[in-house]
């Protein structure tokens, strides 16, 4: 089943929530990544994030970049999305474990590390990028990302994540919502939300046990009427190709150009997102440079 995108707004328009259902993305990025569990639930957690967050943007030639930098043995985590939610995403270190924290869940606060920042970067296709930042509260990463929203944009956001690994290391369930207070929203409302969010149980938790869009929704907006307001599919999308890659190095200057000719065999190039491999004659690279003076 591929995973999904559910908006609904309340009927006042008091407040909207962006749910993800978010389990065959995080599955293809462990299959790709090789991911320990640990990595899986945070690159799990991230890619969601990424997902709710680039559905928010308003152009299809925008993108937003997500950057989790921690300090922590995860090294920096890196999504990228679209503004259909279309996600890729890699982690420096995919494979390292870490035992169970306290609770006994998978420690990703402690992978992440919380001694860095959330940087989230907006391309709108033209000028300069918007570029937020704020420092990481516990890199558990949905507290991080409702942090993010409480002083970078002007929308108060609750940010809720999930991912839930089998034994075997297989995704069981991931997903999320992002909870958005509106301007000019009626205060019996936002006491309802909050009251809500106190007794709604992990949205993983929720999808393991079968739930669906509509179920989570129901609970986070218990006693407020609403409407669903649209659903699409979303996907695991790398954008790269061998052209990309090609006109990449081609911009190289000559004389690094140079340096990949001494070495033996051909040229290749590794995406980081995808792990796709291309390789290149540096003929080839030179014939393109040229064409591009
Ligand atoms: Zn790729």
């Amino acid at each position: 089943m591929s995973s999904y995108i559910t908006r609904a707004v309340t009927d006042d328009g008091s407040a909207r929530i962006i749910f993800a259902d978010t389990t065959k993305i995080v599955a293809d990025a462990a299959a790709i990544h090789q991911t320990s569990k640990t990595m899986t639930a945070a690159l799990g957690r991230s890619l969601t994030a990424a997902a709710l967050m680039g559905s928010l943007l308003k152009d299809k030639d925008n993108t937003l970049t997500f950057q989790l930098n921690g300090g922590g043995p995860a090294g920096k985590i890196v999504c990228v999305s679209d503004y259909k939610g279309n996600v890729r995403g890699y982690a420096e270190n995919p494979q390292i474990e870490l035992m169970p924290n306290g609770a006994g869940k998978l420690d990703v606060g402690g992978a992440v590390g919380k001694n860095g920042n959330l940087t989230i970067i907006k391309d709108m296709g033209m000028g300069e990028p918007y570029v937020g930042m704020c420092p990481l509260v516990s890199g558990e990463i949905g507290d991080d990302v409702t942090q993010y929203f409480a002083t970078s944009e002007q929308t108060p956001t609750i940010c809720a994540l999930g991912v839930r690994v089998n034994q075997d290391h297989s995704v069981k369930s991931a997903g999320g919502f992002l909870l958005q207070v509106l301007p000019g929203a009626d205060d019996a409302i936002i006491d309802q939300l909050e009251a809500n969010i106190r007794l709604i149980p992990s949205v993983s938790a929720m999808i393991a046990e079968g739930a669906q869009a509509k179920d989570v929704i129901d609970s986070a907006l218990r006693g407020i009427e609403y409407q669903p307001f649209d659903e699409f599919d979303i996907g695991y999308v790398c954008t790269c190709g061998r052209e990309r890659y090609l006109n990449a190095l081609a911009g190289l200057p000559e004389k690094d150009l140079d340096e990949l000719a001494a070495q033996d065999g051909p040229v290749e190039a590794c995406c980081h997102f995808c792990n796709n491999k291309y390789q290149f004659d540096i003929d080839e690279i030179r014939r393109r440079k040229a064409e591009m003076q």
